[in-house]
């Protein structure tokens, strides 16, 4: 299969409408979408994935207005968090709709849904006028991409069309949040943090690994990895300087030589890196890569998530 590297918005959203699937930028990290109402479309999201097909897929809306026709009900909590983090790197957890595909939810009786913040994908959306469901754009269990570039490397030749945008400026994942019981529980760390969700609905609290499992079977597979081993340190000593390793972190040692480096100002750059970082340690044929542990606080959650993620062999 050729696949088309375009700038035009319309050009993408004519394979949604088409029945194909498209890789498309947005704040987080690059989606691979297909018409959420068309199993068919939505199967080749996980063919060309190698995704299992117990790990549901986030529909993805252009504004408010849509959401109706994603999701069946919704408790006054969730309302708020719309309010409040719609459009942005928030997903919520509702009843579906019976329009969705079952293949969209694997099976769950529950939809994910987001609006990006990003105006190429916002632009897109609105073309398709249908809700689009769309995992990350990557190989399964590879890195999520956070450049065209990345989903080129890992889905040239597998999609027909890939929307250019610009590199992902959060760089980690949406925060996936199951609001179909009496109070939010975050299911999964990402953009939008603990405490901002607590700022606004004060019983938010976060979902043990197990009951997580149950609730959302995606989780439990080995995730986001290099080629490399990933090993978390919480001080620069803790680590063998050599060519063939790598290091991330916010701290520096000027006296340690790595193959590769990144210091981080913040944990925000910190996050908006790592994706990134982890696929330059590939392509250098890195083979250890040691990444800094930060507190589990604001944003760092979601690092700590994925750096330990990475890291199960
Ligand atoms: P990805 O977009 O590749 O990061 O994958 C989407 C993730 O969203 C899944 O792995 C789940 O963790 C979560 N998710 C999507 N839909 C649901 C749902 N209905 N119930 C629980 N979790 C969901
Ligand atoms: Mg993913």
């Amino acid at each position: 299969m050729r696949t088309t590297i375009t700038t035009s918005y319309k050009t993408a959203a004519e394979h949604i409408s088409n029945g194909q699937i498209v890789a498309f930028p947005t704040e987080t990290v690059y989606g691979l979408g297909a018409n959420a109402f068309d199993g068919a479309a939505v199967k080749k999201i996980f063919t060309a994935k190698g995704r299992p097909s117990d790990n549901p897929l986030i529909v993805h809306v252009a504004d408010i207005g849509q959401i109706a026709s994603v999701v069946s009900s919704m408790p006054r909590y969730a309302e708020k968090l719309i309010e409040e983090f719609f459009p942005g790197p928030l997903t919520l957890v509702l009843p579906k709709n019976k329009k969705i595909s079952s293949l969209v939810t694997a099976g769950l009786t529950s939809v994910g849904i987001r609006i990006p913040n990003h105006l190429i994908a916002k632009k897109f959306l609105k073309e398709c006028s249908v809700p689009v469901a769309a995992p990350s754009a990557n190989i399964s269990g590879s890195p999520s991409p956070t450049t065209w570039q990345a989903v080129k490397s890992d889905l040239n030749g597998r999609i027909p069309c890939i929307l250019k945008g610009n590199p992902s400026q959060i760089g980690v994942e949406s925060t996936v949040v199951d609001c179909t019981g009496n109070t939010p529980v975050i299911l999964r760390a990402g953009g939008v943090t603990l405490e901002q969700l607590r700022k606004i609905i004060p019983s938010t609290r976060l979902q043990k690994r197990q009951q997580t499992i149950s609730k959302s079977p995606g989780v439990k597979y080995r995730h986001y990895s290099p080629m490399a081993y990933v090993f978390i340190v919480s001080n620069m000593t803790e680590t063998v300087p050599l060519k063939s390793s790598a290091y991330i972190g916010l701290h520096n040692n000027e006296k340690n030589q790595f193959g590769l480096k990144k210091i981080c100002r913040t944990e925000a750059e910190y996050a908006r890196s790592l994706f990134h970082f982890f696929r330059e340690c590939d392509k250098k044929d890195i083979e250890t890569i040691y990444c800094e542990s930060v507190s589990e606080d604001g944003i760092g959650l979601a690092i700590m998530d994925r750096i330990r993620k990475a890291s199960y062999q």
